[in-house]
């Protein structure tokens, strides 16, 4: 698979172009960034043979056959629809857009045409997440009573850019890091939540947007989820937290980009370690995109589980702004 890289971006440097470079038969053809200074710049570096600055262009290259849109965040409907028109896969950064519907008119998109749409949920790929829930499928803590999720960390200096003072990029913490925990949860839980509670706040970063929220999510099922994210917090760690009747798991440090933590189910027989696989998460995502295309598998996380997380941080938002408890709306996803 051949593929076009839309946005010259921090994530796509550190992580994705090697994860492509990973998989068999993959090699990354163009960038498109909207600067030609900076694409050549950033060609040249990650060894790309082409840099392009119109959008049209690296699409309508028949050789491309796959992009990965990791613009800023109000750009990825107009770019995923444009590629998605043009016939090629997408794997699109979260949060998809800027509003759930249209996320939700992206999918309908890549559906009509019959292309593959992920979102790159890079958490459920990791071996500790999928440890812990095969666990919790198991039966190992019996009954699931309760979700704790604690993504507060420091925003690193060189991403304290359009994340901590542009609303119209998508900044704040919740449009950031609240989608992936929302995604993360329902990956665990295999169920959508249906209500929130949020406060948010600016605790020291954030310019116009929020830097740090916490919320309290109604689950279909009556177990109940506490989830906070912020940009500010040098060292609190990050975790989760499953309580279940028969046992409870402890994921301590892995709501991370890095194949790293360790997960510990406690129960009546005392404390053990579940080993995981240590796989690197984007290869993991990658993999399971290459297998979506050749027909043999699914994405990671699809299209709809990028517009459902998406519709959870956005209630999350709304919740916090509006001071009541906000009904998920999933735009009849
Ligand atoms: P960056 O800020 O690094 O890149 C976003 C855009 O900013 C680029 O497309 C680029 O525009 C522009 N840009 C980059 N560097 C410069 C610069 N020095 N001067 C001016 N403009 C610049 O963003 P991230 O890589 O942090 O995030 C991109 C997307 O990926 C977001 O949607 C984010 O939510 C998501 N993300 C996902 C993660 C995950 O694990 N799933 C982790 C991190 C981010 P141009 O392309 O026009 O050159």
């Amino acid at each position: 698979m051949k593929w076009g890289l839309i946005g010259a971006s921090t994530i796509a440097a550190e992580h994705v172009i090697g994860a492509i470079r990973a998989q068999n038969g993959n090699s990354v053809e163009a960038v498109l960034s909207s600067s030609r200074e900076r694409g050549a710049a950033y060609a040249e570096r990650h060894r790309i043979v082409r840099a392009e600055t119109d959008l049209d262009s690296l699409l309508s290259s028949p050789v491309i056959d796959a992009v990965y849109i990791s613009t800023t965040n109000e750009k990825h409907r107009d770019q995923a629809l444009a590629a998605i028109a043009a016939g090629k896969h997408v794997l699109c950064e979260k949060p998809l857009a800027m509003s759930v519907a249209d996320a939700r008119a992206m999918v309908h998109a890549a559906a009509r045409k019959g292309v593959v749409f992920a979102t790159n949920h890079h958490l459920r790929c990791a071996g500790t997440h999928r440890a812990a829930k095969a666990a919790i499928a198991e039966g190992r803590i019996g009954k699931v009573l309760s979700m704790r999720v604690f993504h507060a960390v420091l925003l690193p200096k060189h991403l304290r850019g359009w994340r901590i003072d542009n609303p119209d990029a998508g900044g704040g913490v919740i449009p950031d890091i609240t989608v992936h925990d929302a995604d993360t949860v329902r990956f665990y839980l295999d169920e959508d939540p249906e209500r929130v509670v949020a406060q948010a706040v600016s605790s020291g970063l954030g310019q116009g947007v929020e830097d740090s929220v916490m919320s309290v999510w109604t689950m279909p099922s009556g177990v109940m989820v506490q989830s906070h994210e912020s940009f500010t917090h040098p060292f609190a760690g990050s975790g989760l937290e499953v309580h279940g009747t028969e046992g409870s798991i402890f994921a301590r440090n892995v709501m991370t980009q890095q194949p790293k933590g360790t997960v510990t189910l406690v129960n009546a027989s005392g404390e053990t370690e579940l080993p995981y696989d240590s796989g690197n998460l984007y290869d993991y995502a990658l993999a399971a995109f290459n297998r979506a295309v050749s027909g043999t598998g699914r994405p990671a996380a699809d299209g709809v589980d990028g517009v459902k997380s998406l519709a959870v941080a956005m209630a999350v938002r709304q919740s916090a702004h509006e001071g009541r408890a906000v009904d998920v709306n999933y735009e009849g996803m």
